[in-house]
This record gives structure tokens, sequence and C-alpha cells, in this order.
């Protein structure tokens, strides 16, 4: 089955991923901009990342038939640095536009901080601005329940923006009812021990049902495995869903969600 992984950093992972990805029925990836593995000491750190996100990785999954989409911002981890972070979503705009790239994001939380909330609504603003769809990052473990309350709390409250716009990524058990019910489309992050594993996943498909829900692997410098979005339409398959219903969750939403950008180019002919 042709399937979507909607969030992965294909940065840290090496070509022979792609490879994989490609024989598994990946036809196209998205990928938030993230954190490098290390603070960035510039925004001109940033403006090359962006490069990378817009340019050079694009043409190296093209090598293997998958198509690159990009989303930018600066993480939240960076985010505690105010007037880095100013810098950074100055030099955003230039690239929105450009081929492929689908918005904002990932922007978030990470400890919760009074920093992080107020790049976050900066970030949030531009992407009114700019009417570019927003995907957000929740945080881990600990501070995940209040994050994604704050997180909410600062969208609903802002009435420029529209809830199918924007993608709560990581959600868990605790996390992804007040995100649905508040009309925002979920991602599930299939990771092998944090964040939510495969079967996990398929217990809140069987809770939830499958509108404006997707899965991603997000493939990044931790414990992550690209392979992920297969295994879980295997699990799907296992649990007895008919290939239409994992065809939506795997397929046409992140399709439906990421074809609302004015840069969505992924052409399936
Ligand atoms: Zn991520």
């Amino acid at each position: 089955m042709n399937y979507i992984d909607p969030h992965i950093h294909m940065v840290s992972r090496i070509t022979d991923d792609y490879v994989r990805m490609a024989r598994a029925g990946c036809v196209a990836v998205s990928e938030p901009a993230f954190w490098a593995g290390f603070d960035r000491g510039s925004a001109e750190a940033f403006a090359d990342y962006f490069r990378h996100l817009t340019e050079f990785e694009p043409r190296r999954a093209a090598q293997f038939g998958i198509h690159h989409m990009c989303w930018l911002c600066i993480n939240a981890k960076e985010a505690e640095n105010v007037v880095l972070s100013r810098e950074v979503i100055k030099l955003i705009p230039q690239f929105l536009g450009k081929p492929g790239v689908l918005g904002i994001g990932e922007i978030g939380l990470n400890k919760n901080t009074k920093n992080e909330a107020t790049v976050f609504l900066e970030h949030v603003d531009l992407a009114m601005q700019t009417e570019e769809l927003i995907l957000v990052h929740t945080p881990h473990l600990n501070d995940k329940l209040k994050g994604t309350r704050m997180i909410l709390d600062m969208l609903t409250s802002d009435a420029r923006v529209k809830p199918n716009r924007v993608l709560i990524d990581h959600v868990e058990e605790h996390t992804i009812k007040p995100a649905l019910d508040a009309g925002f489309w979920i991602g599930m992050t299939l990771y092998p021990i944090t964040k939510c594993s495969v079967e996990r996943a398929v217990d809140l498909v069987e809770r939830f049902g499958n509108d404006r829900i997707m899965a991603n692997s997000a493939g990044d410098w931790g414990v992550s495995n690209p392979m992920n979005v297969p295994d879980f339409i295997r699990a799907l398959r296992a649990r007895g869903f008919d290939e239409n219903e994992i065809e939506k969750l795997v397929y046409r939403n992140p399709f439906d969600f990421f074809a609302q950008s004015r840069s969505f180019n992924f052409n399936t002919q």
C-alpha cells in the first residue's frame, strides 16, 4: 500500500532509509524543522538549515521516488532564546511559498516555559499573517498533559486560527480527545519505546475512529524507526481493519491536510 510519512526528520537519517521506505510503499514525506542535536549559534545557521530542507532533501528523496515536503520554524528547544527566535522568525517568510513548504512547524513547547510560549505565539501570528498551515509539537513525558493544555488554550483563544488548518502531533491516550474535540487534526508518533507504540496507536484508532488522524515515525536523532508506518499498516490489518480504512489513515488524511497548503506540490500522477 502507498503511504505518506507526515512527520519524519530525514536530515538525521541515512540514504539507505529512503531505499527501505520506498520499497515499503512510501511515496511522500513531510519534514518539520527541528533541533540539530545541539543549539545553533546564529540565525544564519537556520537559514542554511532551511535551504537544506527546501533544496537538498527534496532532491535526495526524489532519487528514490519519494516526494519530500517540509515545515519551517525555530523548534521549542531553541525557542528558550527569544532574541535568536525573533531573528529566525524574520527569516522564514523568504522561504514561504517555495514549492513543498507546507507551513510553520513543528512549533510547540518543550519545558512549558514562558519564553517558549512567547515564541509559540509569535510563530502562530506569522502563520496567520501569511495564511500558512501549522504543525504543533506537544512535549514529551511528564510535561505532555500540561503542555498540550497550554497549546490548545493558546490556539483556541486566537479567533484567527482555524482548527482544520492545524495538526497537533505526538498525541497519546490522555491528550488525543481534547485535540480532536476542538476540531484539530492529530498525529500519532510511532516510537519503539516512548510516545506511542504501534499497538497503542491501533488501540487509539479503535477508540477514536480514523477521521482527522494520521501516524508518523518521527525518525529523529533518538531511538526511532523510519519503518514504523508500514508496521502500523500490518498491525491494522491484523486487527481486522479493511484496506480502505487503512489507506485513509496512512495516505488520504495526510494528503487532504497538506493539500490545504498553497505550496503543496505532491502530484499523484
Ligand atoms: Zn519532530
